[in-house]
């Protein structure tokens, strides 16, 4: 075996459908089973639409939505909109993931599905990784797509673990009542409240994703979600608005624990990262999976001058690491500093204010936080590399 992808979201399953089409054999394996859902916006930045079409994905046909303004508000209920110059669409994870791992299954991927990687070892210049079934799968390369944590972050004693995080997000898919201002399909809208912001866009099949970061102090201090969002989220009467004039779609939502900024490491212990393994952008961005299509597309291109005996596993990790920082940290930075400004009723109105007053401002900083359309998929990534 030569690729093993430990993780099947989108970093992992680019990687794995760009070695596999590089002639190179790969088992990808992923904890649960296609279709899932998962916590995410379900924002995707026009940043990747090209490549994921190139691939064979026939987004529009997928329905996909499409999304160009930009809204923002204020717990106050202070609102300010903008078009996005680059812009997105909506799709939700359940139908986006579940159409690659379609595409992956044809073009010769095998999935271990249902099972969990626990343990990964480097020896004798060659991997082991362990399942909780006891399975071990050897190969000469292993990719860590896993997300924002993993049982595998403890196992490699990865930093950004010995630091808890704040953060949890949620998320359900909604059905607007007909009509309703709130829920426009060309718009993805940021709704801040006390220690936290919630994301709002359209979705397939007339349905629109409600995905929200605040912090488990919150969350334990009103004892339940459904009490955090009437006390807190409803504030805000846009997203009392949207709860009142929508229906739930999940019995009840899903929700994840500890999602950690801190910066992480692009190699460790000879593993590939990529994706949010690698490290996460501040959601509000709307960036992350354009992002991990990204690095995953990189890692799998230059693993495979590895393995195609073109570069050594040394300069393997250096080219990875230096790209992964030239593409992906400025990025990473500009997400960090702007989350400051939500989750602050105080700051998130003063920023209505001054981005209201300077629209060419919030445009820069949507600018800064988004990479450059991803064109070059067809260079070598050697190529995009100076050192
Ligand atoms: C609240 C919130 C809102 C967001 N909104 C947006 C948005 O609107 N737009 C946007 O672009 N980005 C958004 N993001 C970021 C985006 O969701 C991520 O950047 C993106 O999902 C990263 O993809 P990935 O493939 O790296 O990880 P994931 O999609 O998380 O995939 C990792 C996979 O690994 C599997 N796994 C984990 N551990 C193991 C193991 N040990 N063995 C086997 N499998 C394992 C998991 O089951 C999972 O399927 C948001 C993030 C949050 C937290």
């Amino acid at each position: 075996m030569d690729v093993t992808i430990i993780g099947g979201g989108l970093a992992g399953l680019i990687a794995g459908l760009e070695l596999t089409r590089a002639g190179l054999t790969v088992t990808l394996i992923e904890r649960k089973t296609y279709p899932f859902h998962k916590v995410c916006g379900e924002y995707v930045s026009n940043e990747v639409r090209p490549y994921l079409e190139s691939l064979g994905l026939p987004l529009t046909g997928m329905g996909a939505t499409r999304i160009d303004r930009f809204q923002f508000t204020a717990p106050s209920g202070r609102s300010l909109e903008t078009a996005l110059d680059l812009g997105g669409f909506g799709i939700s994870r359940f139908r986006l993931d579940h159409a690659l791992y379609e595409l992956g299954k044809r073009e010769g991927i095998t999935f271990l599905l249902n099972r969990q990687a626990e343990r990964c070892t480097f020896s004798g210049d060659s991997f082991s990784v362990t399942l909780n079934t006891g399975e071990v799968i050897r190969s000469r390369l292993v990719i860590g797509a896993f997300g924002k944590r993993s049982k595998l972050d403890k196992q490699l004693d990865r930093r950004f673990m010995r630091r808890p995080s704040p953060y949890i997000g949620v998320k359900y898919h909604i059905r607007p009542a007909e009509n309703r201002p709130e829920f426009r399909a060309d718009t993805v809208a940021l709704h801040n409240f006390q220690d936290g912001y919630c994301g709002l866009s359209s979705i397939e099949d007339g349905n629109y994703c409600l995905c929200y970061l605040t912090t488990r102090a919150q969350l334990r201090r009103f004892g339940s979600v459904p009490e955090l969002e009437k006390a807190v989220l409803q504030r805000n009467p846009y997203l009392k608005a949207i709860y009142g004039h929508s229906e739930l779609l999940y019995e009840k939502p899903e929700v994840i624990n500890e999602v950690s900024f801190a910066p992480k490491q692009a190699v460790e212990d000879h593993i590939l990262m990529a994706g949010d393994s690698a490290g996460l952008i501040t959601p509000l961005c709307g960036n992350g999976m354009a992002m991990a299509i990204r690095g995953g597309w990189l890692a799998a291109d230059l693993a495979s001058g590895f393995l195609k005996g073109r570069l050594t596993r040394a300069e393997l990790e250096r080219r990875y690491r230096s790209a992964w920082s030239d593409q992906f940290d400025g990025r990473l930075r500009v997400g960090r500093i702007t989350q400051r400004l939500f989750g602050d009723e105080w700051l998130s109105g003063a920023a209505v204010s001054l981005f209201g007053a300077v629209p060419p401002l919030l445009r820069g900083v949507i600018r800064r936080t988004h990479g450059e359309p991803f064109n070059d998929w067809r260079t070598p990534a050697k190529d995009l590399i100076s050192g």
